[in-house]
């Protein structure tokens, strides 16, 4: 019970699984290792939570960045871009030191979808544009070598974005993000999250030994697109592997897709979005992209048609595709039946694909490419990585073997 004695629709007991599964199943904290816990200050009894569970999961130290929306905000509406852009030492310093340790790192998503509404959006990605450059080559050295996990926290604002009528806002986004981490007062979550996984591996060892070159998909409407595969590369998804360790962990609670990385530069025609994009707290919504020699040529939106080019020219990378995803319609995202506003959430609604940076991982040898010599492999290099959702519910997806025979892959929007 809550203050105003109305039922909450979770219990500290739920709560407590939840915080669990976050560790142990999540990120995998083993004994010794360090954790850096990334959270907003509202949730800081959570934070309390996670922190205990990782103890208790034998962590060596758990270090916590607080982050802060409302505060975020007032950065971007009162202080100078040239201010904004800097990386401080201590920051690049910070940075080093993470590459150093290599620690588990616990992302809590519980953002406004709306925090930076109004604030503008040249703005924006400017500063993102300068600290990226900055931050990216560390990013880029820890990519495959440590633990990671984002999982989510509903905040009130976040709450009210999905269900702007419901009084009941965040008790209703609890149910919904309960119900798709598998996390009920009566299950044993591991146990349901081993049998997710091992279907998904089932997928992905099936994908794999097809060996396809490329992938054709069509839909009524209007979506009529081919994309060439890395040969060689890997199909991933759910548990991925720490290569320094050897530790298995997995990195998105929830997460329903299988994905890898297409030939960059390697694509042609249309692909029309079934779900509204949100975009630097921005919706973009009724919109297609069409590709040629593997660039995004053109793009249409019934809204937001001005951020959606800003976004495929965010830099040389941005228009073309770093990632490649299936997920069946019928998933438990998707039966939840509202935008989340996170693409933690909607990107494991359908089947979808990402503009941006795509995933060196997924070449044999690949964590320990740069991104230079990933790049001449066929993997996409960008500061952006933006998903988007194509899986209609007719969608058909044929794979391509390098001999020319197709097999089907998807039928009506799922596993065929
Ligand atoms: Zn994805």
């Amino acid at each position: 019970m809550n203050k105003k004695g109305k039922k909450m629709a979770i219990s500290k007991k739920l709560l407590e699984k939840y915080a669990d599964l976050i560790v142990r199943t999540g990120a995998n904290v083993r004994p010794g290792q360090t954790v850096q816990l990334v959270i907003a200050v509202e949730q800081h009894a959570f934070a309390e939570m996670i922190t205990e569970a990782c103890y208790r999961a034998g962590a060596k130290k758990v270090n916590i960045d607080w982050s802060c929306d409302a505060a975020s905000r007032l950065h971007y509406l009162y202080a100078d871009s040239a201010v904004l852009e800097t990386v401080l030492p201590w920051e690049e310093e910070k940075m080093r030191q993470m590459v150093k340790d290599l620690p588990c790192r616990i992302f809590i998503a519980s953002e406004d979808p709306d925090a930076m509404a109004g604030i503008d959006p040249h703005k924006l990605s400017a500063v993102m544009q300068s600290r990226a450059r900055v931050m990216k080559p560390y990013r880029d050295a820890v990519d495959g070598k440590h633990q990671w996990v984002i999982a989510a926290y509903p905040s009130e604002k976040w709450a009210k974005k999905c269900f702007p009528e419901a009084g009941d806002a965040v008790d209703r986004l609890w149910d919904a993000i309960l119900r798709t981490v598998r996390v009920n007062e009566e299950n044993d979550p591991v146990a349901e999250w081993k049998a997710h996984t091992d279907f998904l591996e089932t997928k992905i060892s099936w994908l794999n030994e097809q060996g396809f070159s490329s992938l054709r998909y069509s839909s009524a409407n209007g979506t009529d697109f081919t994309v060439d595969l890395i040969p060689g590369a890997r199909w991933s998804g759910a548990a991925d592997v720490n290569s320094a360790n050897g530790v298995s962990y997995i990195p998105n609670l929830p997460t329903e897709e299988v994905f890898t990385s297409p030939m960059a530069g390697k694509c042609e025609g249309t692909l029309v979005a079934v779900k509204p994009l949100s975009w630097n707290s921005q919706l973009i919504e009724d919109f297609s992209i069409t590709f040629k020699d593997g660039r995004a040529v053109s793009c249409r939106a019934g809204k937001g048609q001005e951020l959606l080019e800003k976004m495929l020219a965010m830099d040389e990378g941005a228009s073309r595709l770093g990632e490649v995803a299936l997920v069946p319609k019928d998933s438990p995202v998707n039966q939840c039946g509202f935008l989340f506003y996170e693409t933690l959430f909607d990107e494991n609604a359908c089947c979808h694909f990402a503009v941006g940076m795509g995933f060196k991982e997924v070449l044999p040898g690949g964590v320990d490419m740069t991104m230079e010599e990933a790049g001449r492999c066929g993997i996409n290099d960008s500061i952006i990585h933006v998903d988007f959702m194509v899986g209609a519910d007719d969608l058909s997806i044929d794979g391509i073997r390098p001999d020319g025979t197709s097999v089907p892959v998807f039928r009506n929007g799922t596993w065929a």
